[in-house]
């Protein structure tokens, strides 16, 4: 006789075209972000779907959210369902989401076609595949009638795209991503089929701006450029900050190797008067408004630090503190403004964690090879559940590959969806204590 967890092994495979068309289906919605369209529309389809299968579903709007609006509500979906007993639960949180699909598409990006094993189209891969797999994985182990003594949950969460603040955010603010509700969470982002992403690097957004004094444009010796003064700032970070950064390498198994190292990205940069797209017509006379003359009094630039593990929030700022304090003291007229924009510190789950350590051997009984363990170079939704919710035993794990998101002609493999829905069947029987209980 078939052993039950075989069996569902069999039943998962039987889905391969349920789960083909569940992806399409929710890629077919564009749930482009920003601005943030169409997510009533998933939510609800995410909602009826798990509905009809038991699940208690709710929906929660980020009401007064950045973003949130009539509009573009910023609408999430949470379902539950309680097994047998009291048990823990484990929650898959996706979020529903997706990048613009921006140019040099061959497939539609919002068609979901299938082709050469793969469907491709925007959000495929991040992460509209990895929210169909832990859809069917749940489904089926509902179907299977097993004695599951804990609770599972899917959510379906908007705005992770955009640091997910009316998303997991807004959700971990009001309990959903706690203890005594939920004990372990996995969040299908495409790290691969066969890797577990214990975190990621930390993050600090910083407004820097640089002083001036404001004159005639014409005679600019009588004012003083916030734009010059930016430019020695940026001087410093280019030849002093960013090759001392190269050399700050940690310990985590960050993915790209590149990324074990600190990073800083100047993200924009704007000094003086309002852009404007300036172009002359036929006479050679400006066709739209022209600038005034002037020295700008202005100039501000949008920092993006990723820090290790091995490095703390307060140093990562003092860092560029101590930089801008060194150009007041060595160039006369210099003065510096910094504002936070939003930071996260790095996470990492400890391997023996449960989550990963049931992970781990569902993606060996599957797949038949031990997984590998990864960092991840940017932040997702799991600084929410960690420092909001307080909640540690949370990993990414599911289909896809990650240097495919947000680029043209994203796909998501078939056989990884059917894989990776195995595998957290598998993980979700041992985190709800059934595993333990056949013991
Ligand atoms: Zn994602």
């Amino acid at each position: 006789m078939k052993s039950p967890v075989q069996q569902l092994l069999e039943r998962i495979e039987g889905k391969r075209e349920d789960v083909t068309a569940l992806t399409q289906e929710l890629v077919r919605i564009p749930t482009v972000n920003p601005p943030g369209d169409a997510y009533e529309a998933c939510a609800q389809r995410i909602g009826e779907r798990l509905a009809k299968k038991g699940f208690a579903v709710e929906y929660v709007r980020a009401w007064g959210a950045p973003g949130d609006s009539d509009h573009h509500p910023r609408t999430n979906v949470v379902a539950r369902w309680q097994g047998t007993g009291t048990g823990e639960c484990v929650h898959f949180n996706s979020h529903i989401d997706v990048v613009e699909a921006g140019p040099a598409w061959t497939f539609d990006p919002f068609g979901g076609q299938v082709a050469n094993g793969r469907v491709y189209g925007r959000g495929t891969c991040d992460m509209k595949g990895g929210l169909a797999a832990s859809i069917i994985a749940c489904e089926a182990l509902i179907e299977s009638g097993l004695p599951i003594p804990g609770a599972l949950e899917i959510s379906g969460t908007v705005d992770e795209e955009s640091g997910g603040f009316a998303g997991v955010g807004y959700l971990a603010e009001r309990g959903f991503f706690s203890k005594p509700r939920v004990h372990h969470v996995i969040i299908p982002e495409p790290l691969g089929v066969d890797r577990i992403c214990l975190g990621h690097r930390g993050v600090w957004w910083g407004e820097v701006e640089t002083r001036g004094r404001i004159a005639h444009g014409s005679m600019p010796f009588l004012g003083d450029s916030a734009i010059n003064h930016m430019s020695a700032f940026i001087h410093l970070l280019e030849t002093q900050l960013q090759p001392r950064l190269q050399g700050r390498l940690t310990a985590e198994p960050v993915e790209p190797p590149g990324a074990r190292a600190s990073t800083l990205n100047i993200n924009s940069i704007h000094g003086g008067q309002v852009e404007q797209i300036y172009a002359t017509d036929a006479r050679g006379w400006p066709t739209a408004q022209t600038p005034a003359p002037v020295v700008a009094h202005s100039c501000r630039t949008v920092l993006d630090r990723r820090f290790i593990a091995e490095e703390n929030l307060e140093a990562v700022k003092q860092e560029i503190i101590d930089m801008l304090d060194e150009l007041k003291r060595s160039r006369p007229g210099f003065d510096y403004a910094v504002r936070d924009i939003m930071s996260f510190v790095p996470t990492a789950t400890p391997k023996d964690a449960p989550v990963v350590d049931a992970t781990a051997r569902a993606i060996a009984r599957v797949l038949g090879r031990e997984p590998r363990y990864i960092a991840s170079p940017g932040t997702y939704d799991q600084k929410h559940i960690v420092r909001t919710g307080q909640l540690r035993d949370c990993i990414a794990y599911g289909p896809g590959i990650l240097d495919l998101a947000h680029q043209p002609d994203e796909y998501v493999g078939i056989q990884e969806l059917v894989d990776s829905a195995k595998i957290m069947a598998l993980a979700a029987l041992d985190l709800t204590g059934w595993t333990r209980a056949q013991a």
